[in-house]
């Protein structure tokens, strides 16, 4: 095998995206793609967003970056705004969501640690997680193709199953429980399948943190910044976290994440603790204050989950006609997740060849993640492209 210039660690399909538009993206040849993927979950206003354009450019021209070691105003009056919109008191802004997560685990670790509990060290995770892709990562989770190759692995990770709060109390009053000094969760697991926590299952946590002086952490990197048709997922269950790890829609398409946290839980994130050179420039700020002017209205919101409603209901209608293929639909606002009966990546790959971008999740799942912008059509037009592509396709003979 010869080595490519591009190191080959994905699994790249044809398509060669040239340039798009809303909730579409077209190749050189103006072949025409539905964008259900939206850069997976990172395209929140769609394609071009004439205001995420215009404030992007300005910004470009003005002042592109400037190191952290300066004052920069745009990162204080987002920070500002972001404190105002939600539970946390204070943050730290990264280039992508592997980072905030990883200052979200260095948060409650620096907090055990002044707090003068250095014992707690665990951070208990869950089944199917996703954190991204740095070594801390991949440690909190328990899934053994991202782990493979790169142990031995940091080891006060717990991994427990998923929504099921009795196998929490137990491991908590086990011998290991008093080491734990952090619980980290995505509300909505993204790349495990579409998965949505109970409330008595996130409520369950934030009582057994309590209870046992650890922090919970809510990793909506993925289901976060609008995206299930609330700002956050956390305001949705009504369970508040003392750390939050955003990112993906943030930005719009401009890599930038952010660690939240409440002023309790970052008391250890002093001066030396942590930093980012390229963290919280100029223009990732104003890209990010561009996407909150818009995401964060009220009529915005109400919108995602309308059209959340509405592209469920109308995957629902679908499904009986394909009962070959389709199982059920399940998720939250406009992340949502299509069970399939056979492998969900040959039929994204398939429906691909329909004009229909998703993308394939864990366990069989088909994710719909379009731009928050879309509209009744767009939801029509997806259900007729799906409809189409399921008729014609003839999944793979099992082996
Ligand atoms: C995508 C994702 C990450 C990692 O984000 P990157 O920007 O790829 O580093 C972490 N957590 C969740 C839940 C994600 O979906």
């Amino acid at each position: 095998m010869s080595i490519t210039p591009v190191m080959p660690v994905y699994g790249r399909c044809e398509v060669a995206p040239a340039r798009g538009e809303g909730a579409y993206l077209f190749d050189a040849a103006g072949n025409r793609w539905l964008d259900f993927a939206a850069g997976i979950a990172v395209n929140s206003l769609g394609h071009g967003h004439p205001h995420l354009v215009k404030t992007i450019q300005a910004q470009a021209a003005t002042l592109m970056h400037v190191s952290n070691l300066y004052q920069v105003p745009g990162q204080t009056a987002l920070a500002e705004r972001l404190v105002a919109l939600t539970f946390a008191d204070t943050m730290f802004f990264t280039n992508s969501g592997a980072e905030a997560v990883e200052c979200a685990i260095k948060t409650a670790r620096r907090f055990q640690f002044v707090a003068g509990h250095p014992e707690k060290f665990r951070i208990v995770t869950f089944k199917q997680a996703f954190h991204g892709r740095t070594m801390t990562g991949i440690a909190a989770t328990d899934q053994d193709k991202m782990r493979g190759g790169f142990e031995p692995l940091p080891d006060w990770f717990t991994v427990l199953p998923f929504d099921d709060l009795a196998a929490v109390q137990a491991f908590m009053a086990g011998p290991q429980g008093e080491q734990v000094g952090g619980f980290m969760v995505e509300p909505v697991q993204g790349e495990g399948g579409i998965r949505v926590a109970s409330t008595e299952f996130l409520q369950g946590l934030r009582d057994l943190a309590d209870e046992h002086g650890a922090l919970l952490i809510f990793d909506e990197v993925q289901c976060g910044v609008a995206r299930t048709g609330s700002l956050f997922a956390y305001q949705h269950f009504g369970v508040t976290p003392d750390i939050m790890a955003i990112a993906k829609g943030i930005g719009g398409g401009f890599p930038v994440g952010a660690c939240l946290a409440t002023e309790h839980a970052a008391q250890g994130m002093v001066v030396g603790t942590h930093g980012s050179t390229y963290g919280g420039n100029p223009l990732a700020m104003a890209a990010c204050g561009a996407v909150l002017d818009i995401v964060a209205e009220p009529e915005f919101l109400a919108n995602v989950e309308r059209m959340g409603r509405r592209l469920r209901e109308a995957i629902e209608q679908m499904i009986p006609n394909h009962d070959h293929l389709f199982k059920g639909v399940r998720g939250l606002g406009l992340m949502l997740g299509i069970e399939l009966k056979s492998d969900s990546r040959a039929f994204v790959n398939y429906a691909r060849s329909h004009g229909v971008l998703t993308v394939a999740a864990a366990d069989n799942v088909v994710r719909v993640l379009p731009p928050l912008t879309i509209d009744e059509s767009h939801v029509r037009e997806f259900v007729e492209r799906l409809s189409d592509a399921a008729r014609a396709y003839a999944p793979p003979l099992a082996a």
